[in-house]
């Protein structure tokens, strides 16, 4: 069995409602990119309570196939930045591959 450990890391996000935002990190164990046809944050949910965790997220998994730094359905970016684009709360390191 292979364990991955080497998720690229969300080195900030904005999100201050998500449950699992506090001081603009994200510290989920991992998240999802990808919620529909937008690099939406599929992880994201708004929650009075927040997560007691200081570990960093990584990016565990990304459905956006057509993002430059996709390969397989996964993220090979160093590290990404989810926040807020119009009502949505997207990755913004998205990169649409020509
Ligand atoms: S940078 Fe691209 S591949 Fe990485 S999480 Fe964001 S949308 Fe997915």
């Amino acid at each position: 069995m292979i364990i991955a450990t080497d998720m690229p890391e969300v080195a900030k996000c904005v999100i201050s409602q998500c449950a699992y935002n506090a001081d603009e990190s994200c510290h989920a164990r991992a998240i999802t990119i990808g919620d529909g046809p937008d690099p939406d944050c599929d992880t994201y949910f708004d929650s009075s309570k927040h997560t007691e965790s200081d570990r960093t997220a990584g990016v565990g998994a990304c459905k956006m196939g057509d993002c430059a730094h996709n390969d397989d359905f996964e993220c090979t970016a160093d590290a990404i930045q989810v926040g807020q684009n119009g009502n949505a709360v997207n990755c913004l390191t998205y990169s649409a591959a020509h």
